[in-house]
């Protein structure tokens, strides 16, 4: 028997952005006695923080929103195809508010360490205000690219102008009108704002260490008329999304790349081009992904496409990338991006040819130029998955320090639990379907599971679950295999665990972040584990009090 003492709350919810407030949601209804907590000011997570001119979904925003409510998807109208970063986080607080979820919610509270405790089979959290608070169950929604990284340049705090990562793009926004402004990155981000400065500022210098793959992201509004006949649809619209690899509307073409014809292979390329969204990557032939030759064919076509849009035949191929094609990565989808090339104000500055040497006082430093500046913006991405969790201190069993075990990369349990963490639970975990997929869908997926095995500790009179070693290497195992068919294992990009900024996670060796197998397979997976009764998971029985249910009710 295992003492069950009593706890601050059964579960605690670290992060309130698309998955916290879901689960939240999940277990207010389930009865539990659950609070988030949240390091920001509000709600939102990535739609609070990223405020950057131009930031935007890259999936159809009707597949974004969460498909659990009726009566939310029946009064909310999505605007844009690709709604923005405001829109997005008024429809949060929307359905936030409708379920007076944020009475669930404490903000400003960095959880700065979190400890199980082995005796009594609880998690102890310390967080910044300087609370210690304990629970069952602790559930990480802690983002996904969420642990912003900025470059290790020598002079950063010398500079005398405004200078931010874009991830911490002041929230009462910043005139950058007359001003001349640095970019460092050209990452699915920099490929959003670029163009929407460009038509402000004095002067644009794009610093570019290497350039990414990108096509057209055709957004356009959403009428009255086409949101009814959407609604009319979401049952279809969700399963579609659930039975394609992505978890968007996209689907691959069935066809084989090399069954088809020159013609008809540009006649579809042509075609995605210019319709919205992620066609062009995920309604592709699949051996983009896959085959050297076909990618390759792949990435001239792109490239050529580049070449039209800007004007100078040097710049153009300086946009275009040499050392990865088409796709290996997530593709970032743009806006004039190449068109604001054109303008006389904006500047691409190679860095591999002329590296950035430091920041000085008034502004940035290559070998061979010193750029003067007003603004400086960090656009250099994300520590990904893991780099979250790194910066809480989490200990298992044994006092064992997660850090230490993900450093070489993660090993999960279908990307949700950790063997030695028992009760850590992690809707959206590294090595779980969502990161691969569209966020919110593969999130309601991961939360639905979870949930799921809450209840069925509770009708067990269980108070512990952990996966067993065994179950964790198999999971990782497969993970890893998928890699090896995916020409991605070669990109220098999160999916592959790379940063330059992190020590350990720079290129050369692959963190396998990512399962790759697709939302049905992965899907399926999970209702076979369910139905076997958990198996890869060690359970531990009721408590000794027989008063104390597991899962204390709030009712
Ligand atoms: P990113 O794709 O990792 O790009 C970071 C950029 O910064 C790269 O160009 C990188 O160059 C450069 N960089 C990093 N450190 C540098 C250094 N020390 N010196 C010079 N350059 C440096 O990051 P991101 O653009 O923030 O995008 C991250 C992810 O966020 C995307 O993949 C996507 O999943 C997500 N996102 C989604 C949307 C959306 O539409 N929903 C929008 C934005 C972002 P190298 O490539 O040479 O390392």
């Amino acid at each position: 028997m295992v003492h069950s003492p009593k706890t601050d709350y059964e579960v605690i919810v670290i992060g309130a952005g698309v998955a916290g407030i879901y689960q939240i949601k999940r277990l207010i209804d389930m009865g539990i006695k659950a609070t988030v907590l949240e390091a920001s000011g509000d709600l939102g997570g990535t739609w609070y923080n990223n405020r950057y001119p131009g930031a935007r979904f890259d999936s159809e925003s009707y597949t974004y929103g969460y498909s659990f409510s009726k009566e939310v998807l029946d009064e909310w109208h999505w605007r844009e195809r690709f709604s923005s970063q405001p829109e997005n986080l008024r429809y949060l607080n929307f359905v936030a508010d409708k379920f007076s979820l944020r009475d669930h919610m404490q903000f400003n509270c960095k959880v700065e360490a979190a400890h199980f405790v082995e005796n009594s089979n609880i998690w102890q959290l310390r967080v910044n205000d300087g609370r210690t608070l304990t629970c069952r169950f602790v559930i990480m929604a802690i983002g996904l690219l969420s642990q912003s990284t900025l470059p290790k340049l020598d002079g950063m705090d010398d500079f005398k102008g405004a200078s931010f990562h874009t991830y911490y793009w002041p929230h009462d926004g910043i005139d950058l009108t007359g001003k001349k402004v640095g970019i460092i990155g050209t990452g699915a981000t920099a490929i959003q704002i670029i163009p929407v400065i460009a038509e402000e500022v004095e002067e644009l210098y794009v610093f570019q260490r290497r350039p990414n793959w990108s096509a057209p992201l055709n957004n356009s509004e959403i009428s009255e008329a086409e949101m009814t006949d959407i609604r009319t649809r979401y049952d279809d619209i969700f399963e579609a999304c659930n039975q394609s690899p992505g978890g968007f509307v996209h689907r691959p073409d069935r066809r084989s790349f090399y069954e088809v014809s020159r013609e008809e292979r540009l006649a579809l390329w042509d075609k995605l081009y210019d319709e919205p969204g992620f066609g062009i990557w995920l309604s592709n032939f699949r051996e983009i992904f896959m085959d050297e030759k076909a990618n390759a064919e792949f990435s001239d076509y792109i490239a050529d496409r580049i070449r039209q849009r800007v004007k100078d035949p040097d710049t153009a191929d300086k946009l275009i990338p040499k050392d990865h094609g088409f796709g290996v990565q997530r593709v970032p989808l743009e806006t004039n991006y190449f068109e604001a090339y054109n303008k006389e104000n904006v500047h691409l500055v190679d860095i591999q040819e002329d590296p950035l040497q430091r920041v000085t006082e008034s502004g940035l430093r290559t070998a061979a130029h010193d750029y003067d500046l007003d603004v400086i913006i960090y656009s250099t991405g994300f520590d990904a998955m893991s780099g979250a969790f790194d910066h809480i201190d989490i200990r298992g069993v044994g006092g064992d320090k997660l850090k230490d075990k993900w450093f070489e990369a993660p090993a999960t349990f279908l990307g949700m639990m950790i063997h030695g963490y028992p009760n850590l639970l992690m809707p959206n975990g590294p090595q779980s379907g969502s990161a691969s997929t569209n966020y919110p869908r593969g999130i309601e997926c991961g939360v639905n599971w979870l949930m799921d095995l809450l209840a069925y500790m509770r009708d067990h009179d269980y108070i512990r679950a952990e996966p067993t070693k065994m179950a964790e290497q198999e999971w990782t195992a497969e993970v890893v295999e998928m890699y090896k068919i995916m020409l991605m294992r070669k990109a220098k990009s999160w999916f592959t665990g790379y940063n330059s900024n992190v020590e350990g996670h720079e290129a050369g060796h692959i963190r396998h972040l990512v399962y790759n197998g697709g939302a049905p397979k992965y899907m399926a997976r999970l209702r076979t584990v369910a139905a076997s009764g958990y198996g890869g998971i060690e359970f531990e029985g009721e408590p000794a009090d027989p008063q104390e249910k597991p899962l204390q009710s709030t009712a």
